[in-house]
């Protein structure tokens, strides 16, 4: 009998192709390097993507978000997300104010191979709790990179992300989950930041050769989300603020490798 495909089942890249992988990556990383320096009080976040843009055209590098297919296609070549708004967000001409908590994420295809990667950017001013928010975020995020080189499967990685969030008492958004990537930007597996019974059933063994845009979403609220009218941004349903950070990274013969480093 035929045994049905794992769709879980990752397309595992060779270390020459971790490192095409990585010069893409570096691109993302150059880009929300700019990206970051830019987010000033008074910047509106088109301007911050229209230099990202840029600077993918300057290093013959084609943006992925632009036009990605959804129920109207994607405008930008970055979601610029502030506060409330938890990824997805289009960037428009509402300036940057201090107080303010902007998240960047974009992608790119360099000599055939993708990268996808998000920054967190408090602005000015910002509450201690949103400062412990986004710190969280990045931990849990830290935690992951350190534990894939560690566990055996995705799922022990997963309890461990949302353990470290929910000791802080913010929550973990489920609606939206990491994956693989590689020729394509979203490849199997799907890798979730938390656990549930159905992931026990969709696991995946953390193997030499596996790459993952991995990407917590962390909100200080409840973990609810909602899609706003304009197709794309998400925001949280208690419209209290969130935080978003990815990495793209590989497992290889030494360990984890995040391919866009910063
Ligand atoms: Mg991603």
């Amino acid at each position: 009998m035929l045994k049905r495909s794992d769709p879980q089942r990752p397309v595992l890249k060779t270390a020459a192709e971790i490192a095409a992988m990585r010069r893409a990556g570096q691109v993302v990383a150059e880009a929300l390097r700019l990206a970051r320096s830019m987010v000033q009080p008074g910047v509106t976040a088109r301007q911050i993507d229209q230099a990202v843009e840029d600077l993918f055209r300057r290093r013959g590098a084609l943006p992925l978000f632009k036009g990605y297919p959804g129920k109207v296609p994607f405008p930008a070549v970055t979601c610029i997300s502030f506060n409330e708004q938890v990824v997805h967000g289009i960037p428009s001409d509402r300036p940057i104010r201090s107080g303010d908590l902007v998240k960047i994420d974009t992608a790119c295809r360099l000599d055939g191979w993708c990268a996808d990667a998000a920054i967190c950017v408090p602005v000015g001013e910002v509450s201690p709790d949103i400062v412990r928010l986004v710190r969280v975020a990045e931990e849990a995020l830290a935690i992951a990179i350190r534990e894939i080189g560690r566990k055996a499967f995705w799922s022990e990685v997963a309890a461990l992300m949302e353990q470290h969030v929910h000791a802080q008492g913010f929550s973990m958004v489920e609606k939206y989950v990491g994956h693989g990537i590689g020729r394509a930007m979203h490849e199997p597996p799907q890798v979730p930041n938390f656990t549930s019974r159905d992931m026990r059933r969709h696991d995946c063994r953390l193997q030499p050769g596996l790459v993952l845009a991995i990407e917590p979403m962390v909100n200080m609220g409840r973990k609810d989300v909602v899609e706003l009218p304009d197709k794309w941004t998400v925001i949280t349903r208690d419209r209290l603020p969130s935080a978003h950070v990815e990495h793209t990274v590989a497992l290889t013969e030494q360990g984890p490798l995040v391919l866009t480093a910063d």
